[in-house]
């Protein structure tokens, strides 16, 4: 085990990845601690597979897009943007493409591209990448980090970088062993929750399987707590499941459902579906009435059908107390408003979320009040900085975690080499 590097980085995922290969391109000798035999692996399954790594939206647009302290990597977001990501791997020779909802995938589809491409620019780098090197504990002498063990080896660096990742998905790597090494150097952890994480329900007609594996395109859903304040509203497309709500729409909203579930374990929390967030309950009764005076012997059901899956009609018209065959014809203002009202406000009753072990981030992490957000750099510690999602900071789906690692691992690793430039001894 070498231990003559000026940095080590510890984690190999994006945020560490992109810390090795800023702090090699800004003059430092790089050493990349990996526990894993293998780089990337969450960066692997993101995106289903086909790496999901930037999102075309500008600065003030991810930050918008990072409800856990966004404005913290605001600075690192400009000197390393999505933008920048893309020129990178472009000059790397991945070309990218942008899809719906602003997502940047590699042309091929495939995240081992991504992957191969930083490895290759790391070993282009002269990085030394050490796979099957899980670090126990940080070294600090003086209040300088100077380097870290692993087990009972030494390895001395000038400036380490900590990019260990959160606690989600453990089977990748993220186990929260950063979150543990910077405490024991003085480094508070805020309480960690499941961020971008389905929701569970409680509605026999969404766990009964009425409506498991129906998806909604584009709808609204709100989130109140028992005292019916409004937590959360988001728009995305749904998935019903045996055990709630997925889909990018539900894992928006499921970040304010942990954190109200930590403040009130047992209390309600209710959540309503819009399903038509551009038109009106009155504009969608008005429809309904000119629907059922065009055949007013169609039954309600067949008329709600031809607004909404059949499998959702059903349930509507429980709700609603109608009977599925009633006639359209003869439907009253205020049965029409009622059904136009579901419509737009489809009651669910939620039960918190799915576990942080399932979660697509992990909330909470590294005290950002202990970090400098011009350099990544730790307050209390000299010679230490941070990268990626072992920090306080989280974000939606939709590549915005990914360029949050990228941008504070590029920002972490060049200040970590301009600290061992700065250092003299
Ligand atoms: C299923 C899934 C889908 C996702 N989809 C998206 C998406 O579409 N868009 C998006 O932006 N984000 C997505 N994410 C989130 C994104 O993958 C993460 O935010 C991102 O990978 C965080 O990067 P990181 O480098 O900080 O941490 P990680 O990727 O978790 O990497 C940390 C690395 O550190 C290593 N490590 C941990 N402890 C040690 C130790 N003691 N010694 C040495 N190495 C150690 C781990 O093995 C791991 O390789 C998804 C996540 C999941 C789980």
């Amino acid at each position: 085990m070498g231990t003559n590097y000026d940095v080590v980085i510890v984690g190999g995922g994006p945020a560490g990845m992109m810390a090795a290969a800023s702090a090699a391109a800004h003059g430092a000798s790089v050493q990349l601690l990996e526990k894993n035999d293998q780089l990337g692996r969450k960066m692997l399954i993101t995106g289903g597979g086909r790496c999901n790594l930037t999102n075309r939206a500008d600065v003030a647009e991810m930050v918008a897009n990072i409800p856990g302290n966004g404005k913290f990597v605001y600075s690192s977001l400009h000197r390393f943007s999505g933008q920048d990501l893309r020129n990178f791997f472009k000059r790397l020779g991945l070309a990218t493409k942008v899809e719906d909802h602003g997502r940047v995938f590699p042309i091929s589809d495939k995240a081992q591209d991504v992957v191969n491409a930083l490895t290759k620019h790391l070993h282009q780098l002269g990085v030394r990448i050490s796979l099957g090197t899980g670090v126990t504990s940080l070294m600090v002498e003086n209040n300088h980090c100077r380097g870290v063990m692993v087990g009972e080896t030494v390895i001395r660096a000038k400036a380490v970088v900590l990019a260990t990742g959160g606690v989600s998905y453990p089977r990748t790597g993220s186990t929260g062993e950063g979150h543990k090494m910077a405490e024991r150097v003085g480094h508070h952890v805020t309480k960690l929750f499941p961020a971008a994480v389905a929701i569970t329900c409680t509605d026999p007609w969404i766990v009964q399987r009425e409506v498991q594996g129906l998806s909604l395109a584009n709808v609204n859903i709100t989130v109140f707590n028992s005292r019916d304040k409004r937590l959360a509203t988001e728009t995305g497309d749904i998935i019903f499941t045996h055990w709630g709500l997925s889909g990018p729409g539900a894992l928006r909203v499921g970040r304010a459902v942990a954190l109200e579930r930590q403040r009130e374990p047992d209390a309600p929390i209710r959540g309503a579906l819009d399903l038509f967030p551009t038109r009106s309950s009155e504009e969608l009764a008005r429809e309904l009435g000119k629907l059922a005076q065009a055949a007013p012997k169609k039954s309600v059901k067949n008329l709600l059908i031809m607004l909404v899956p059949e499998r959702l009609v059903k349930v509507l018209l429980e709700l609603a107390g109608m009977p599925p065959e009633t006639p359209g014809g003869p439907l009253n203002k205020t049965q029409l408003a009622k059904l136009a009202d579901l419509l737009k406000a489809l009651p669910v009753h939620i039960k918190g979320t799915r576990p942080i072990e399932e979660a697509t981030v992990t909330g909470g992490g590294v005290n950002i009040k202990e970090i400098d957000p011009r350099t990544m750099g730790s307050k209390l510690i000299r010679g230490l900085f941070f990268a990626g999602e072992i920090l306080d900071v989280d974000a939606h789906t939709g590549g915005f975690n990914m360029q949050v690692a990228f941008s504070t691992g590029y920002v972490a690793g060049e200040a970590a080499a301009l600290f061992v430039k700065e250092t003299l001894d």
